[in-house]
């Protein structure tokens, strides 16, 4: 049997980053940006007002207090968006509002609330030193300084800059495509009635989702039936310009393995192993036609247990991401547990950070998918243990 460690260092090998790309930057949240960005603009780009108030000359309004205020008329009113900067003449006061340019021959700004807030005599009740409330020019961003460096994810807030500096794209190593297929005649779409025998997809919905976390990009998820040439029909019909595909099901030891069947063999091109695990032994990883192949096992858990272990960091690694896996801890376990020898167990499980415990989540077999829907880690035993005692610390991956 294949490790689990081997088995994640192929499906790492398979998956190469695609060539950066200049995106809308609606569209590059959470990705890395392949090059550095350096202001084309300062930031501020104008002098302007840090508050609503009067622009004045910090001289005229020296020495202003309740008791003895300081009158000046107002020629000018200047709220944020005015293009024609006026000029301030001694002995006057622009109305002005946070973010609208500074008057040539201002040098402060008094608040709104030290004034009566008239429109054309204004009554100031307090000093201003020189600068007060002014936004300078450059202060944020001076022109040319590198802002973002390559290989920073990018925040709302470094989009936000971005923005701020002008530019529309940033040049970003682009999502992971992929094609998720759901393989199994029983299969039936949500909506739909059921027959005895059939039931509701859900692998397809659930790692389209996992795929979609992970950053990268699905680009169809069709469902076919237990047939080698509908299964091949589907590959061909959706394969595009795929960066990956991904399949479930009809991976195992039965009969009617459809993936198995189209893929395996001397001329198949994915490779079919076992892997030392619980859930999730049977696994494949290859390419079809040039395209980089995983197909994981049908069974709910098995599937997305394997796509957490196998396919999430590889898809990540592959978009740059310096820290492609779950973090990881330990935590002290409430319960004894066993696991199997010889094989690496994850199971579903309730971490609290707070006790600093975590608590196995539902039976560890891999078509429970009601409790993975509720857990929060998999707690990770390792190939060596079959025993874990209560107030062992372990190993966990925190899925929050
Ligand atoms: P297989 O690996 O195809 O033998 O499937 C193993 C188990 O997982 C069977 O009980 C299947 O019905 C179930 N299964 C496989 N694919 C899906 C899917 N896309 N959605 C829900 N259950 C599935
Ligand atoms: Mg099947």
């Amino acid at each position: 049997m294949r490790s689990v460690e081997e088995h994640r260092r192929v499906v790492a090998g398979l998956i190469t980053a695609r060539p950066p790309a200049a995106l809308p930057l609606a569209d590059a949240l959470g990705l890395v940006l392949a090059e550095e960005v350096v202001a084309g603009v300062s930031l501020p780009g104008f002098d302007n007002s840090a508050m609503d108030g009067y622009a004045v000359l910090a001289a005229d309004v020296a020495g202003a207090s309740d008791a003895t205020p300081v009158r000046l008329p107002v020629p000018e009113d200047i709220p944020a968006g005015r293009t024609d900067i006026p000029t301030l003449q001694p002995g006057t006061a622009h109305r002005i509002m946070t973010g609208a340019p500074l008057p040539h021959g201002a040098t402060a700004v008094v608040p709104v609330e030290a004034t009566d807030g008239a429109v054309d005599t204004v009554t100031i009740r307090a000093g201003a030193a020189e600068g007060q409330h002014v936004r300078r020019a450059g202060e944020d961003v001076t022109v040319g300084t590198t802002v973002l460096q390559a290989g920073q994810v990018l925040t709302p807030a470094a989009l936000g800059l971005a923005a701020a500096l002008g530019l529309r794209e940033l040049t970003v190593t682009p999502r992971q495509r992929v094609l998720v297929v759901s393989t199994g005649t029983e299969l039936v779409s949500p909506g739909t009635a059921l027959a005895p025998g059939q039931i509701y997809e859900s692998n397809g919905v659930m790692l389209a989702a996992a795929v979609r976390d992970a950053g990268a990009e699905v680009i169809a998820s069709p469902t076919t039936g237990d047939d080698v040439d509908a299964f091949r029909e589907t590959l061909r019909a959706h394969v595009g310009d795929a960066d990956l595909i991904l399949t479930t099901g009809g991976v195992s030891a039965g009969a009617y393995e459809v993936v198995k069947d189209a893929l395996g063999g001397p001329s198949g091109g994915v490779e079919f192993v076992k892997v030392a695990m619980q859930p999730g032994m049977p696994q494949g990883a290859g390419s079809l036609e040039g395209t980089p192949t995983i197909t994981l096992p049908g069974n709910p858990v098995s599937a997305l247990v394997s796509f957490e272990v196998f396919v999430r960091p590889a898809l990540r690694a592959a978009m740059g991401l310096t820290h492609p896996d779950r973090p990881r801890r330990t935590a002290m376990l409430t319960e004894d547990l066993t696991s199997p020898r010889g094989k690496r167990q994850f199971r579903r499980g309730v971490l609290d950070p707070v006790t600093d415990t975590v608590t196995s989540y539902g039976p560890p077999a891999s078509h429970h998918l009601r409790w993975l829907a509720s857990a929060n880690c998999l707690l990770e035993i390792d190939e060596d243990t079959s025993e874990v005692a209560s107030g062992s610390r372990v190993q966990v991956w925190d899925l929050r």
